[in-house]
């Protein structure tokens, strides 16, 4: 299968003349229109909410844009609480699934009239001595040993540090009860790009049955179950996207089988996806600056792991236009680097790509998530800007890059003032 470029090769090159290389380009459109098929697919619940996962995308132009198509956020820090805000976004409409939480987290999201997701049992007292139990609190679950699956980035449930046993859960609801807390929710995240939408689904089941017993057991009816994130997109070109339809339907006869019957059917379902809501509409470009022929073909590019990190903490595949070259054969093999003192600075590995001349402009596919956000300034290397493909085609600038006298701010160090302010 053939994995085309939805932008146009010769759009790349002309946004690369406007505002130079390396950037990372967002699609409006493509955005907009994954966030509606989402809420389409799930169109027949009483009460649907996806809070976007900002970690996955932390700019406040794009969770407006999200804002607008009725998502919320789903924040696990202050900088992520704060970009919600931002984006216009207050009380239910963001939720606040952290861990190990710092005291001025709680505050903020409170401060916000936030769901809060607590992590641990332990986690109210936390909460009661550092700010005040609200009205609403929702819980995460870790299933632990009994749920199959989970995969390798969130690792079997048991040997992950998120979440509480479902004993803890049920004790941290009456404790809760007897403090004054009002409405419940339950969360769990036990998925990682899960391609497989029936792992989804069973996710969805073992919470829907967890409402149910906690209805059983204690009388109360939780508002909200959340599902979170972790929904798979397909990075490989021969993978296929998660049919979101199917899935809808598929937990649309778990809810109408276990929740409806126990007089549930008013829930909140909420999911807080972050890859499936941006990663397929976000590409990071880069423009080839060397060659070398030694054990291997290198191409060393502008970029680095600093803008892009996922192949080099993960293996992760993303896949690679080199613009205008659609139709050549991939007839080279190459190893793609970044400039990094560090062997594992390569965007790919012995990846069959058409010949590359140096200044040709590469495109790595699916950047839109856990790309951007997730760069460091190791060597000193300073992240790239952001761009956004608006939906009337005009691009925008909705974050620049980094500069030295960015990466020095926090250095107080007269000599070096100095050599910044020369123009280094
Ligand atoms: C990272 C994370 C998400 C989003 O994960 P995706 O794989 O991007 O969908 C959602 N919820 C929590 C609690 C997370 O840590």
């Amino acid at each position: 299968m053939i994995k085309h470029l939805p932008i146009a090769s010769h759009i790349f090159e002309q946004i690369a003349e406007e505002f130079g290389t390396p950037f990372h380009l967002y699609d409006e459109a493509g955005i907009r229109d994954n966030a509606r098929r989402l809420h389409k697919a799930f169109s027949w619940a009483p009460h649907f909410k996806e809070f976007f996962a900002v970690k996955a995308l932390p700019n406040p132009y794009i969770m407006q844009i999200l804002a607008e198509e009725g998502c919320g956020a789903d924040c696990s820090s202050l900088a992520e609480l704060c970009i919600a805000e931002a984006a216009g976004l207050s009380g239910a409409d963001i939720c606040l699934t952290s861990n190990d939480t710092p005291a001025e987290e709680f505050i903020k999201a409170l401060s916000l009239g936030a769901i809060i997701n607590l992590d641990d049992i332990s986690h109210i007292e936390f909460l009661e001595k550092e700010a005040e139990l609200p009205e609403m609190i929702s819980f995460r679950y870790n299933p632990g040993p009994m749920r199959k699956g989970g995969n390798e980035f969130i690792g079997v449930p048991e040997q992950a540090k998120y979440g509480m046993t479902g004993a803890q859960l049920l004790e941290a609801i009456a404790i809760c009860r007897d403090k004054g807390v009002k409405r419940f929710g339950i969360h769990t995240m036990v998925v990682s790009n899960e391609l497989n939408g029936a792992y989804y689904a069973e996710t969805a089941e073992m919470m829907f049955k967890l409402a149910v017993r906690i209805k059983k057991i204690m009388g109360i009816s939780v508002e909200i179950i959340n599902l979170g994130g972790g929904i798979g997109i397909p990075y490989l070109p021969e993978e296929a996207p998660v049919d979101l339809d199917m899935l809808g339907a598929q937990i649309r006869l778990l809810y109408e089988r276990i929740l409806v019957p126990s007089g549930l059917g008013g829930v909140l379902l909420a999911m807080e996806n972050g890859r499936l809501m941006t990663g397929p509409f976000g590409y990071l470009a880069a423009r080839a600056l060397h060659y070398k022929d030694t054990y291997k073909n290198y191409i060393g590019l502008d970029a680095c792991m600093a803008d892009l990190m996922r192949p080099a903490i993960y293996g992760a595949y993303h896949h690679i236009s080199v613009c205008g070259k659609e139709d050549q054969p991939c007839d080279m093999i190459y190893d793609i680097t970044g400039s990094l003192c560090e062997n594992n600075d390569k965007f790919a590995i012995d990846r069959a790509l058409p010949q590359i001349e140096i200044g040709d402009l590469l495109v790595f596919h699916d950047t839109g998530a856990h790309g951007h956000a997730m760069g460091f300034n190791y060597n000193g290397k300073l992240r790239s800007q952001e761009l956004l493909l608006g939906a009337d085609g005009k691009v925008s600038r909705i974050r620049r890059a980094e500069t030295l006298n960015d990466y020095f701010a926090t250095v107080d160090y007269p000599a070096l003032r100095k050599i910044i302010l020369a123009g280094i």
